[in-house]
């Protein structure tokens, strides 16, 4: 499954989040044969849809997508020139599918800082120029053979370009998805290097609760590494929340003026950035959430609860999540009211359905 690699400087808040994300962890009991690795968390995407459902068909099943999360420790500064621990770095944020950078606003002299001081941007390009230089190294090692390639006819010239169009990006200092968010390259095109740089990244700004209040603080921090997607939260709190049940995490929330704890902003924000997105299914055996790419046709999709649903896809039923919450989830009514929607294999999945899928085996 796609996974989110957790980075950033030491001190920053990286072990607290990533403690209080595992923590969140609701996922032990739905996947209990899964083995997960000590650095790895699975955490529930947060969907209030879900416990709405269960209650209309009746079931106390829920099952949640979910996001992963990987906890990348080790050495920043001098990675990319790095042997052993570097390189071990290095390996770990390639494997990942999407960065999260936690950057530390959070003052506190208690807590030393291995810069000396407290400096977000700074902290960003640190960590953000050794991803950089190791995605120009690997640029260089693969131009001569590309080169070579292109006499011999093995690829097309536009992807040189390409490749040579990134060489300049980053040597200006920019990550390829910046760029490419920006719209000057783009990044499929270079699929094939597995640049660092390429994959989506999120700034996870921690900050202590005052600063949480203060609107142009974040405004500047977030409009520093637009457009990427920032968060803004308090790790500390954020563990402190993950103590408490529902009710009492609610109220605390409310009492912090927040809607939603950074947690689950961060689960939302990342399945996103994967390009990920849900359909539902409903039923008295229970309510999911089932995970899928965007732009997955209706086969596709049925192949994700069943291999053999995809080749033996006939067709689906559909009903929006707001027009089955209007029958009162009762599918006998969806189908009298002509809500109900037949769908064939070109259908491309929208986010809020609710399936069934009717397949010939
Ligand atoms: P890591 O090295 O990035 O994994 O950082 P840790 O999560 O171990 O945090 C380093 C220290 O900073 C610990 O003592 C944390 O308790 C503290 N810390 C983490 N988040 C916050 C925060 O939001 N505010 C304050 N004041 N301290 C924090």
């Amino acid at each position: 499954s796609l996974t989110i690699g957790i980075v950033g400087l030491p001190n920053v808040g990286k072990s607290t989040l990533f403690n209080a994300l595992t923590r969140n962890n609701v996922l032990a009991e739905n996947y209990p044969f899964a083995t997960i690795e000590p650095n790895t968390g699975i955490v529930p995407l947060p969907d209030d849809r879900l416990p709405v459902l269960a209650k209309l068909v009746h079931t106390d099943r829920i099952v949640p997508a979910t996001v992963t999360f990987v906890d990348i420790a080790g050495i920043v500064k001098g990675a990319s020139e790095g042997e052993g621990l570097g390189n071990q770095f290095l390996a770990n944020i390639r494997e990942a599918d999407a960065i999260c950078e936690v950057v530390r606003a959070f003052k506190d002299d208690d807590i030393v800082h291995v810069n000396g001081k407290v400096d977000p941007a700074d902290d960003i390009d640190t960590i953000n120029t050794e991803l950089i230089l190791a995605d120009m190294q690997t640029i260089e090692k693969a131009l001569p053979k590309l080169e070579k390639d292109l006499r011999g006819g093995k690829v097309e010239s536009s992807y040189l370009d390409a490749v040579k169009k990134a060489q300049e990006i980053l040597g200006q200092g920019e990550t390829i998805d910046h760029a490419a968010q920006d719209g000057k390259i783009d990044a499929d095109d270079l699929y094939d290097l597995h640049l660092m740089t390429a994959k989506p990244f999120i700034y996870v700004f921690n900050l202590d609760d005052g600063e949480l209040q203060d609107q142009e603080l974040k405004r500047r921090l977030s409009d520093s590494v637009a457009p990427a997607r920032s968060i803004f939260l308090n790790a500390e709190f954020e563990a402190e929340l993950t103590d408490l049940d529902e009710a009492d995490a609610r109220e605390m929330l409310t009492d912090a003026g927040l809607k939603e704890s950074g947690l689950d902003q961060l689960a939302r924000v990342g399945f996103d950035v994967l390009g990920l997105q849900t359909f539902l299914t409903a039923g008295v055996k229970e309510v999911r959430a089932w995970q899928i790419h965007k732009g997955w046709t209706a086969p596709q999709a049925a192949g994700v609860i069943h291999t053999d649903f995809e080749k033996g896809f006939v067709k689906a039923e559909v009903v929006s999540y707001d027009d089955f919450v209007a029958a009162d989830g009762s599918y006998a009514k969806v189908r009298e009211e002509g809500k109900m929607r037949l769908e064939g294999k070109d259908y491309v999945m929208q986010d809020g359905d609710i399936v069934e899928f009717k397949t010939g085996i």
